[in-house]
């Protein structure tokens, strides 16, 4: 399987709750322990066992534009780069 990471934008985050609800490898959660500048509990990734695909479905849901997915590249592939 591919493996992909991605990048939050935490302090663009306003908390909406869309990307942990949509991730389809449930790797996303909103952090309750902090907040950003404009009082929003940010999501994060929580993915200790490398389950994110890179599959971009967070970012592209996300409404703010606050995710970037990284995708594992395959040798010899030039198709594989960042996707969002
Ligand atoms: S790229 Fe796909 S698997 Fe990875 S965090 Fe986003 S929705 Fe989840
Ligand atoms: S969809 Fe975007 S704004 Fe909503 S919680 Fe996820 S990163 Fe934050």
């Amino acid at each position: 399987m591919t493996r992909g990471t991605i990048i939050i934008d935490q302090e663009r985050c306003k908390g909406c709750g869309l990307c942990p609800i949509m991730c389809p490898q449930g790797v996303i959660a909103l952090n309750e322990k902090i907040l950003n500048s404009h009082g929003y509990h940010p999501a994060a990734l929580v993915d200790p066992e490398g389950a994110c695909t890179g599959c971009a479905v967070c970012a592209l849901i996300c409404p703010d534009v606050c995710i970037t997915v990284y995708r594992e590249a395959k040798v010899g592939n030039k198709n594989d780069q960042r996707t969002a």
